[in-house]
């Protein structure tokens, strides 16, 4: 592919077939675009992809064929390992590009980052918990950030994974235990009136389109609920997109970003970031005139982005496990947009599916 845009007929490859890759599949589609799938394991997006490839990250072969038969590779997690990148980037273009990846497989990358592009972060400090000064590590880290504190793995944690809580020196041990020898990173506890975040993109003309911010309530680690708008001010709404912007202009970025935000009194505080679709953005879905896997795929196609207008309220509700004994009392309601990922088993903390409720026409702002 050259930089320009795909057209449709052509192929998109999707790194991951979860609920995401399976929603930039559909999205993919309603352009008119073939979809190929690459995937490990349990595929939902397998049934709404042209093609898919079941094979492992280091099968070499299966990964060079998957990128000639594509035109561009995107992907629907942030933990793609680095040589499938190197093999895939020889073939075909990538996009969003590595660099964002690199920052968000690693959160003390990444912390280190969003302070140095200027943004405000909660303090922490490297904790190495396989070392043998382990535990001088994080007495010196909960000198420096204070407690409470969080202590996490920097690598491979999502859903609220591989954290502990540190209320004080009891806590220490139990929690260096439970990083299980990898390396961590603790994280100040920042006390925040709300966690908001902002689903946002960038277009291959730099341009830079971002939704309403949406307010997140999670349970047990994981999402739970949606509600767009948040409940901020004007000037922190302003303040939320500046810093989706700064983030999508420093990395070059191309495709939809998720920024996880924490509301404080002394300003917005980076979370993390998502290098891609995000589960806080499936209210665009039933809320806004363009959907965030529609504006991803225009984004890495090198379409022009569509202005993300938000025309109603809503709450997005995730759909865990049991759960979906819910759906039939769902299907009744007017003005709850369902979607049902197609998993086979509803496991516990499996996100099976979410439902968005159209409150009311959204008024200005
Ligand atoms: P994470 O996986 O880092 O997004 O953390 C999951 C959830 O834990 C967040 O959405 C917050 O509710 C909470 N959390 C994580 N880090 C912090 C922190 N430094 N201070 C306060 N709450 C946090």
């Amino acid at each position: 592919m050259t930089d320009a845009p795909l057209v449709p007929g052509q192929t998109i490859g999707i790194l991951g077939g979860g609920q995401l890759g399976r929603m930039l599949a559909m999205a993919a589609a309603r352009l008119g675009f073939r979809v190929h799938i690459y995937e490990p394991g349990a595929a939902p997006a397998a049934e709404c992809a042209a093609r898919v490839t079941h094979a492992a990250y280091d099968d070499i072969e299966a990964l060079e064929a998957f990128a000639r038969d594509v035109d561009i590779v995107t992907y629907e997690f942030e933990n793609v390992p680095a040589e499938a990148l190197d093999r895939i980037e020889a073939l075909v273009p990538f996009r969003p590009n590595r660099r964002a990846l690199a920052v968000s497989q690693d959160r003390l990358d990444e912390k280190t980052y969003l302070q140095e592009i200027g943004l405000q972060v909660a303090p922490f400090a490297p904790i190495d918990a396989g070392a043998t000064d382990a535990a001088a590590q994080l007495a010196q880290g909960m000198a420096e950030v204070g407690t409470p504190a969080i202590l996490k793995t920097r690598r491979l944690g999502y859903d609220g994974k591989g954290q502990a809580r540190i209320d004080g020196p009891h806590d220490a041990q139990k929690a260096l235990d439970a990083m299980d020898g990898a390396e961590a990173i603790l994280e100040g506890f920042v006390e925040f009136r709300r966690e908001i975040s902002v689903i946002a993109a960038r277009g291959t003309d730099d341009r830079i389109a971002c939704f309403e911010p949406g307010e997140n309530v999670h349970k047990d680690g994981i999402l739970h609920t949606t509600t767009v708008p948040a409940g901020i001010d004007r000037a922190t709404r302003e303040r939320a997109f500046g810093i989706a912007g700064t983030i999508l202009a420093a990395l070059d970025y191309i495709g939809v970003l998720g920024v996880e935000l924490f509301d404080t009194d002394a300003g917005l505080v980076v979370n993390e970031i998502a290098p891609r679709v995000h589960n806080s953005g499936h209210w665009t879905e039933a809320g806004a005139v363009i959907y965030q896997f529609e504006q991803h795929i225009r984004a890495i196609a090198g379409w022009p982005l569509v202005d993300p207008v938000r025309h109603s309220d809503v709450v997005m509700t995730n759909l865990i496990g049991d759960d979906l004994t819910q759906v039939p009392a769902i299907s009744t309601e007017t003005g709850a947009r369902l979607h049902l990922y197609g998993k086979a088993e509803a496991r516990p903390g499996r996100k099976m599916g979410h439902v968005t409720r159209v409150l009311r026409p959204a008024a200005d702002r």
